[in-house]
């Protein structure tokens, strides 16, 4: 019998040790597929080594997205998997948790619901598609009112904070609506809500106000826009609403600051969305979009399929996604319940004061960022004579910490940030660690002394006016 070389050395191959086999010493397909199948033992092998050279995620301080869930979790995320959430035909029960997740979501943010079942929302991939999809209907709404007035629609317009985060450049520039940027200044790093007021016109869809900005975790001011915005509207008699990004805020507000007005108690916002990965502490793939009403979401825009077994309402930019996120998120809404996410929120808000107090012992940073907002430290370096924040990111990835710098939006552009955002799995241990590799660091650029170390921690009482 005659056997082909290539079948007799892969039969081979499913025996060998992966690391003695011929897979360990040549190159993996980067740019076509192979021809031939590896055994899945090498491929494992292979792969996973690979990805031992990316970051820990733990450990990347830079991401508000989720890190650490409970292992009961995990457990149904994997039990679901396969499951295709636009089936819902096939998967009723997890359209039903989805929609259990919109509504305890929209009274969390005190949507005016007539019976408890009246939410109007939808899971996203994120934060991202769900500003898609609330600024595709401010847009619509605007144009069928322009159109019914006999009036031009083709130059809209969305005025916001130059602190807004990319998804909101993008949802300009994909859906073509103009975005009017607030300007910053040194020393405010979110929208003035006065000035934005000002810059809205006829053609403004929407003032998008942000609850948590991405630079310095700061809420912006947006009970002060609503009542600058209503005073607007009754002077010119336009409509124009708000949206709340609240995709870091939205689970950190209700929670910390219970009395702040930023939600549906304020009549112009219209509608909010939030990262369920972010603090709704919900591994990357979930964000939720809510409106206030159904007026709110012009009914053009649902679509009804029946193709999939019955008839469903869709208004989403995706068609097939991963069902386990949302299941994971009804997972921590059930299991926290309102007193589980106030306690996590407490903690984090507690080591982020604890790593600002360690940072301002050093006595060489300035604390951009502020005590009400969401749990980070936005910080400077006092003085730049020497050195800048970007090497003191750099040295800090030699300990395994990512920190990030960047330099603020306009007109802020001269100051530069580190910034460690505070999530549920970073502890007071690691809080305390990182304050003492940063001070490390000081000490090799040579910005603070060196000073013997007690016990293998570093001194970090410093001589005052070093920096
Ligand atoms: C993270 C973030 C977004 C984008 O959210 P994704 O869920 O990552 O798509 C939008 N706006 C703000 C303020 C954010 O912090």
């Amino acid at each position: 019998m005659v056997i082909s070389n290539t079948i007799e050395s892969d039969s081979r191959a499913l025996l060998d040790y992966t690391y003695a086999s011929r897979y360990d010493r040549t190159d993996l397909p980067r740019f076509k597929i192979a021809e031939h199948p590896i055994p899945k033992e090498a491929a494992y092998q292979i792969i996973n080594d690979e990805l031992m050279l990316d970051a820990n995620p733990r450990l990347d301080l830079a991401s508000f997205v989720t890190t650490w869930m409970e292992p009961e979790c995990d457990k149904l995320i994997m039990a679901a998997i396969n499951k295709n959430y636009v089936d819902m035909y096939q998967y009723p029960v997890t359209t039903e948790l989805q929609d259990r997740c919109v509504n305890m979501i929209a009274n969390l943010f005190n949507a005016p619901l007539e019976d408890s079942k009246s939410a109007v929302g939808v899971g996203t991939i994120g934060s991202s598609e769900a500003i898609m999809l609330a600024g595709l209907a401010f847009k619509r709404r605007w144009q069928n009112k322009m159109r019914a007035a006999s009036k031009p629609c083709d130059k809209p317009n969305i005025v916001a904070g130059a602190n807004v985060q990319i998804c909101w450049k993008k949802f300009a520039n994909y859906f073509e609506v103009e975005l009017k940027e607030v300007k910053l200044s040194e020393g405010y790093y979110v929208m003035d809500p006065k000035k934005a007021v000002e810059m809205v016109d006829e053609n403004t869809i929407c003032v998008a106000a942000i609850l948590g900005s991405t630079l310095n975790g700061e809420f912006e001011d947006i009970k002060l826009l609503n009542d600058l915005l209503v005073a607007k509207n009754e002077q010119t008699r336009w409509d124009t609403p708000i949206h709340v990004d609240a995709a870091s805020g939205g689970f950190i507000a209700p929670f910390l600051y219970p009395g702040l007005e930023w939600d549906f108690r304020l009549p112009l916002v219209k509608s909010i969305n939030v990262s369920g990965h972010k603090y709704g502490l919900v591994y990357p793939g979930i964000g939720w979009v809510i409106w206030r009403s159904n007026e709110d979401l012009p009914e053009e825009l649902i679509f009804e399929i029946n193709y999939l077994g019955t008839k469903q309402r869709t208004f989403t930019l995706n068609f097939s996604k991963g069902s386990s996120q949302i299941i994971a998120q009804y997972y921590q809404l059930i299991r926290l319940g309102l007193k589980g996410y106030k306690r996590i929120m407490e903690n984090c808000k507690v080591n982020a004061e604890h790593l600002k107090k360690g940072l301002e012992n050093t006595q060489c940073f300035n604390i951009v960022s502020k005590d009400n907002g969401v749990p980070l430290v936005a910080f400077s370096l006092k003085n730049h004579s020497q050195h800048n924040e970007f090497q003191i990111s750099n040295m800090l990835r030699g300990f395994g910490w990512s920190v990030p710098a960047y330099t603020m939006p306009p007109d802020a552009q001269r100051i530069t940030v580190l910034r460690v955002v505070i999530r549920e799995d970073f502890s007071r241990t690691l809080a305390d660690q990182l304050v003492n590799d940063i001070v490390k660091v000081l000490q090799d650029l040579g910005i603070l002394p060196s000073v013997p170390e007690e016990n293998g921690v570093a001194n970090t009482t410093q001589v005052a006016g070093v920096c």
